[in-house]
């Protein structure tokens, strides 16, 4: 058996009271960074050394013997704590050069949110919080497994949300032979086609709520900056964007398990960086979308031992005939349909690619088990074989 380890988001439903404790547990986080920052740099520029995390703990916990700090005593100590190490991980990325130097947190510009380790739970149509108690919330499917750790935030829409991480027990990886394999080509005039012919149409929600994204921009954009109006537009935004990404989810959720299901190699491109989308708002939603189906895909993959083969974005998918293997360098965007000029094969556009893309899937994960690798494969696949199998080429 192995441990792997799942988020499930829901949105809170919480009333007016808990929405207000909701508030001044994300106000505390909140302080409490700023608070350790400075105590940070100061004892820095002090001394020239840093202050450690368990330095700092000490340090919180003597405030709240302190009158005038003593307020920290109604909001759950590990949620403080947790403050502390999120700042040490940012103080860690910043010396790793991942990240800028860490900022003090301003009221307005931060996101609401804050995170408690372990003790979170599902109860019924209820989430319970340490220190809060039991917060209604949308239980759209359940959680399986132990939940780990949940991050509550306010998105822009208004709404609090809280993403759980929880920890499930599979079985463990055999190193098999995958027996069915599919290629998926990723599109836009239709969400995907598979190298087995079927064709996945794009949600319709893709293309009406764009059509409502550039609406409600140019509303927002035509109030005056400031202004309540303009507020209120922005929220608008916010919210469709909120109910994009959900219906997105679900499609995602639903297209990746089924993969999954039936079989045991999936072969995709790596879309990273390919232009497909021709606006910037089109772009950003199957970017998106792109992003996450590959996401959920690995993840559902390595769960039910399966495999996923990314092959790297120069791969000629497109125009190669997969019959005989003769490239077409003619073949334009709009050409759905062509006729092998080698072999005489005539080719859906897609179906052919996603041939392609499965039959080179396929020569590159046998490779990697050729050449003993599928061991290292294994150990850590859901990094190791997307990211690597594009560097690979
Ligand atoms: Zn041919």
């Amino acid at each position: 058996m192995r441990i792997v380890q799942i988020t499930y988001r829901y949105r809170l439903e919480p009333g007016s009271g808990q929405t207000a404790v909701l508030a001044r547990s994300a106000g505390a986080r909140r302080w409490v960074w700023n608070w350790a920052l400075s105590r940070k740099r100061a004892y820095y520029t002090l001394t020239g050394k840093g202050l450690t995390y368990h330095a700092l703990a000490a340090a919180l916990t003597e405030l709240k013997q302190q009158p005038a700090t003593a307020w920290l005593r109604d909001i759950d100590s590990q949620l403080l704590q947790q403050a502390l190490r999120d700042l040490e991980t940012a103080f860690g990325n910043f010396f790793a050069k991942r990240a800028r130097f860490p900022r003090f947190r301003s009221i307005k510009r931060d996101t609401p949110r804050f995170r408690i380790p372990q003790r979170v739970a599902i109860a019924g149509q209820t989430i319970r919080v340490p220190k809060i108690g039991l917060i209604p919330a949308r239980i759209h499917r359940p959680l399986a497994g132990t939940p780990k750790s949940a991050t509550f935030k306010r998105e822009a829409d208004g709404h609090w949300y809280v993403a759980i991480v929880a920890e499930q027990e599979v079985s463990a990886h055999t190193n098999r032979t995958p027996r069915t394999h599919v290629g998926v080509d990723l599109g836009l005039k239709s969400f995907a086609v598979l190298s087995t012919g079927e064709t996945v149409d794009n949600p319709r929600v893709f293309r009406t709520q764009q059509r409502k994204l550039a609406r409600a921009g140019r509303a927002m954009s035509r109030k005056q900056r400031g202004s309540a109006n303009r507020a209120k537009a922005r929220a608008q935004v916010a919210r469709l964007h909120a109910k994009i990404r959900q219906q997105r989810s679900d499609f995602l959720h639903k297209l990746t398990s089924r993969l999954v299901k039936s079989f045991d190699l999936i072969s995709i491109e790596d879309l990273s960086v390919r232009g497909l989308a021709r606006t910037k708002l089109a772009k950003s939603v199957y970017d998106a979308a792109w992003g996450q189906f590959r996401t959920f895909l690995t993840y559902k993959a390595d769960r039910v031992d399966g495999y996923v083969q990314v092959i790297g974005r120069f791969y000629p998918s497109s125009r190669r005939c997969g019959a005989c293997g003769a490239a077409n360098h003619a073949l334009t965007l709009a050409d759905r349909v062509w006729m092998c000029a080698q072999c005489g094969s005539t080719h859906d556009r897609d179906v052919n690619a996603a041939g392609n893309i499965d039959r080179e899937g396929v020569r590159l994960f046998m490779h990697h088990v050729a050449a003993g690798h599928a061991e290292t494969q294994n150990a850590c696949r859901a990094s190791v074989s997307p990211a690597n199998a594009g560097k690979a080429r």
